[in-house]
């Protein structure tokens, strides 16, 4: 599992350097890290089609997420639709 996630924020860190930590918005309001209340997220993007998304009944989002990892803290942000970047 760890493997995973040091896999996940390689990716992550690679979004980062293509386009920079930026602002986003969902549905019209601010995105802000709830943990250390930082505005700059760099963006990236998951895969949902696994095992355990089938297990507690997400087949629904049997597709991609997209990611916003705080630029501060690195604390990671999931969303179902694409973020807008401001
Ligand atoms: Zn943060």
């Amino acid at each position: 599992m760890a493997d995973f996630f040091d896999r996940l924020k390689a990716g992550l860190a690679g979004a980062a350097e293509a386009f920079g930590p930026g602002r986003y918005q969902v549905e019209g309001r601010r995105v802000t890290c709830p943990h250390c209340g930082s505005e700059e997220f760099a963006e990236g993007s998951a895969q949902l089609n696994t095992a355990g998304m089938t297990f507690i009944g997400l087949d629904w989002a049997n597709r991609s997420a997209y990611t916003l990892m705080c630029a501060r803290c690195s604390r990671i942000e999931w969303f179902g639709q694409a973020p807008d970047r401001l």
